[in-house]
């Protein structure tokens, strides 16, 4: 694309947003891919095209999902699990469970 002065003096006017939006209804559709750090990215895929189940996220390379609430671990910075790490969290899942527990005895306490 040589003589860029030219084709902005033709694009004046001439809406290049419309085009693309149309050729997208047309040829395409886009779907959504979450990483598990939250970035949300949109692809474009032609509309006989095969829908990949992950995608690299483009922006720090984790894999993204199409289920924003359930997105792909992420293979490196997710820490192995030692069998340590599962009790810890089930114990800090009761402990919660406790805490829960007492606040409502406490509530039905000062109910009756
Ligand atoms: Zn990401």
């Amino acid at each position: 694309m040589a003589g860029g002065n030219a084709i902005r003096g033709t694009r004046v006017g001439a809406g290049p947003m419309g085009e693309a939006e149309r050729g997208e209804t047309v040829a395409r559709h886009r779907v959504a891919f979450w990483c598990a750090k939250g970035h949300e990215t949109r692809i474009a895929f032609a509309t006989d095209a095969d829908i990949p189940e992950l995608w690299d996220c483009p922006r720090c390379g984790l894999p993204a999902g199409q289920d924003q609430n359930e997105p792909p671990p992420a293979p490196r910075t997710e820490p192995y699990k030692t069998h340590l790490a599962y009790v810890r969290e089930r114990r800090s899942d009761a402990d919660g469970d406790a805490l829960l527990e007492e606040a409502l005895t406490r509530l039905r306490d000062r109910r009756s």
